[in-house]
């Protein structure tokens, strides 16, 4: 074990000999020591991934409660939070966010503190600068930049475009603008257009800011250099004409996350940020969208001072843990077409998403961010 790993504490998610999972949790937390770094009357962000309208497999609200109700009996005072989506569903607003907060178990009643949208209606931010390779000048959400203290509460999942999205994608995408996000998903998020499906209904005609569409006859003619990125034209593509590029180098998409996860993170004083996990209902796709049954078993929880260390603790996890019956990673291990040279004890992301190149990403691309290098002690934890 190098000198340089950071302890990620990790309990089971089981009532066992250790306790219950509340105690357990609790026990992660204060071992983070994090509790002991805030002050009095600190405003603390609690980070979250509310749920996309339909996804039933996200963060439960009573992790949430629980921990606001830890800040606060350690004098701190907590705030839930998240930033709005590129895309237009329940969470692309301010206000549809809070709706679909509120639908998902998310409001100032339940939470026992504000439930507050970082970046307000949208664009609120302030941009930190920073030295990196990609990202130099990164906006982050006004309330996150604002903020004395933040816990990341991850929901780990897999992730088209990462090897795992946990701790690193709850801060670089989840903490920032709209704008960052366009930045990071540029690489993705220009369609690829199948004409075949076009049904003319012109909506990418009259939406797109780039004005990459115009009519040509039935369907629309696609012009990719006025492409901006947006990602908007898939999420509302009536005839399914419009679609992302999974395909695509997610190396970019995940450099650039990482760098603005860096940047906000920077806002912080040191020993002011925690990052958790809630590793329970893992899924094949990310809280941005609806899910099926998990995968995997349950990872158990986590906590850590060291986002890379967290992430990497939940990877080697996820390859400990047993195919969850009748999940998509079971259907592809039980079929000998579909299984035909994975290797589902090492690499359970590529045998779902071909790009996120898992191995890259933890030898090369981590290592080289400034984030970290993901190397991680596990501390057993009890009650
Ligand atoms: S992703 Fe490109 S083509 Fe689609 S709406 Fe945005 S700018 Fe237009
Ligand atoms: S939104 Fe989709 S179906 Fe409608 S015109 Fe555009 S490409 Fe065609």
């Amino acid at each position: 074990m190098p000198d340089n790993a950071s302890t990620v504490w990790w309990a089971s998610a089981a009532i066992d000999d250790a306790g219950s999972p509340w105690e357990k949790f609790r026990a992660i937390v204060h071992r983070t020591g994090f509790l002991d770094r805030m002050d009095d009357g600190d405003n603390v962000a609690i980070k979250v991934h509310m749920s996309e309208l339909g996804n039933i497999r996200g963060i439960r609200p009573m992790w949430v409660r629980y921990v606001a109700d830890m800040i606060r009996e350690a004098g701190g005072q907590p705030f839930v939070t998240d930033t709005t989506t590129l895309y237009r569903r329940g969470r692309v607003t301010l206000q549809k966010y809070l709706d679909t907060a509120a639908r998902h178990g998310f409001s100032p009643q339940t939470m026992g503190c504000p439930v507050i949208i970082a970046d307000g209606f949208g664009n609120a931010g302030t941009y930190v600068t920073q030295d990196a390779k990609r990202y130099k000048r990164v906006p982050v959400a006004q309330a996150i930049y604002e903020a004395d203290a933040l816990v990341n509460l991850a929901h780990p999942t897999l992730h088209p475009s990462f090897p795992i999205a946990a701790a690193i994608k709850n801060i670089g995408m989840g903490c920032t603008t709209k704008e960052a996000k366009i930045r990071m998903h540029a690489q993705m998020a220009a369609p690829k257009y199948n004409a075949d499906r076009c049904i003319g209904c012109w909506v990418c005609v009259n939406l797109c800011p780039g004005g990459a569409f115009e009519p040509a006859g039935k369907v629309v003619r696609f012009n990719e250099d006025d492409c901006i990125g947006c990602g908007e034209c898939i999420a509302v593509c009536r005839g399914g004409a419009l679609n992302p590029r999974w395909d695509a180098d997610s190396g970019e998409t995940q450099l650039w996350t990482i760098e603005a996860t860096r940047a906000t993170l920077s806002t912080f004083a040191d020993g002011k940020v925690v990052h958790l996990a809630i590793g329970t209902d893992f899924t094949a796709g990310c809280d941005c969208g609806e899910n099926s049954l998990p995968i995997v078993t349950d990872l158990g929880l986590f906590g850590s001072n060291d986002p890379a260390a967290l992430d990497r603790a939940c990877w080697d996890r996820l390859h400990e843990v047993d195919l969850y019956p009748g999940g998509l990673l079971d259907q592809i291990a039980r079929d000998p077409e579909k299984s035909a040279g994975l290797d589902l004890s090492s690499d359970r992301a590529s045998a779902i998403y071909d790009a996120v190149e898992p191995e890259r990403f933890w030898t090369e691309l981590l290592p080289e961010s400034g984030l970290g290098t993901g190397e991680y002690r596990l501390e057993p934890v009890g009650k």
